[in-house]
């Protein structure tokens, strides 16, 4: 199979994870025959090969939909948002040590598991919370946790993977302020980010030092990124003469195409009403695919306003053909435009088959792509 056939092929059965795949941007394909360069700091506006002024627009665009100082916050597009997190992570951790104080990240341990990887790449103690089955951190045990000898991370996550459980971070502000301890917060807003601003739940979000919102999730584009935004008292930058700029982002080099596909995406859906129109489309079907389920027997299980649908003990040969998060018993469907009707139908048909004995896998989907030896 063609590397091209194969995404087409596997994007038909790609219904559990987070990344939408209903984008159309290969008008733009001229831009394949220059060299694009974003290095540096996007706000400085000083690199000719890059698409600052792209990336820029992006990080405005986000500062705006959550209504930040534009004035105290700034951000640039990571490659993805495990990088992102890791950079907030980093600054935090610099910031603190001005306390003098050992510093310990926080989490619920529903987090995800970028979180392990950016602790163990700045050597910071990790503690997980419990929480509930459906991700509910458990805020009584995290009040426990926090003593006065340490200055605290907490990495809050707004829309777990598997569930899309919200950590409710001006409670936990509440608790960090009360127990008088010095604090950091991050929000892991990696799905929900571009949604959450319209719904109930902002009210939970507020007050954060730092976001990551993966580009490619909600709102979908052909390659990775993630919106990063910081509150600017945590970065200082070093000019670096030659490259006439404050190189202050993990990457030096960095993708240049990914910013204005990304800007050429958002601009598509329509903005702020657009992507609000699109998070309620969205929810609909979620309320309908649910029902849906739940009248072909299938245990299902829906977090209050999110998209994803949590099913319980799907059988594994049915998740070797479709590509979906699986955690313990639970299997989660991201409902978003890739979740048509019809393949949700086929999805229950293929279950129904499996209960029969009559379930076939095809397992032609995961073999690599062909390719001739370079
Ligand atoms: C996908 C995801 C991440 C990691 O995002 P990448 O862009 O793949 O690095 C982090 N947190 C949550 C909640 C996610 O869903």
């Amino acid at each position: 199979m063609k590397y091209v056939e194969r995404l087409k092929h596997n994007s038909s059965l790609y219904i559990g994870y987070p990344p939408a795949t209903d984008f159309e941007l290969s008008q733009y394909a001229e831009l394949l025959d220059y060299s694009m360069n974003s290095l540096g700091d996007p706000y400085m506006l000083s690199n000719p090969f890059s698409s600052h002024a792209h990336e820029k627009a992006i990080i405005d665009f986000f500062i705006g939909l959550y209504e930040l100082d534009i004035n105290k916050y700034w951000g640039y597009l990571a490659n993805c948002s495990s990088e992102a997190i890791l950079y907030c992570l980093w600054k935090a951790r610099d910031y603190l040590k001005q306390h003098k104080k050992d510093i310990k990240v926080i989490c619920n341990r529903f987090s995800h598991y970028s979180i392990d990887k950016a602790v163990e790449i700045l050597d910071i103690d990790l503690i997980k919370i419990s929480s509930n089955e459906y991700g509910e951190l458990n805020y009584k045990e995290l009040e426990e946790n926090i003593h006065t000898d340490y200055s605290y991370i907490f990495f809050g996550t707004i829309g777990s993977t598997i569930t899309s459980s919200i950590d409710d971070i001006v409670k936990v502000k509440s608790i960090f302020n009360a127990k008088g301890v010095n604090h950091y917060i991050h929000a892991d807003a990696a799905f929900d980010g571009a949604f959450i601003p319209f719904t109930d739940d902002i009210r939970l979000c507020r007050d954060f030092d730092s976001i990551n919102i993966s580009g490619h999730k909600f709102i979908g584009a052909p390659m990775p990124s993630g919106i990063m935004i910081i509150n600017k008292k945590y970065v200082k930058g070093e000019f670096i003469e030659y490259v006439l700029n404050s190189d202050v982002t993990i990457g030096g080099s960095r993708n240049g195409l990914n910013p204005y596909l990304l800007y050429k995406r958002i601009k598509q859906i329509g903005g702020i009403e657009g992507l609000k129109n699109r998070y309620f489309e969205c929810l609909n079907n979620a309320k309908k695919y649910e029902k849906t389920l739940k009248e072909n027997d299938i245990d299902v299980f829906r977090y209050k306003d999110s998209l994803a649908l949590v099913l319980k003990n799907i059988p594994k040969e049915i998740m070797e053909k479709w590509h979906a998060p699986s955690k313990g018993d639970l299997t989660t469907l991201t409902v978003l435009p890739k979740l048509t009707e019809a393949r949700l139908e086929s999805f229950i048909y293929d279950i129904r088959a499996y209960k029969a004995n009559k379930f076939k896998l095809d397992i032609k989907t995961l073999m690599p792509a062909e390719v001739e030896k370079l």
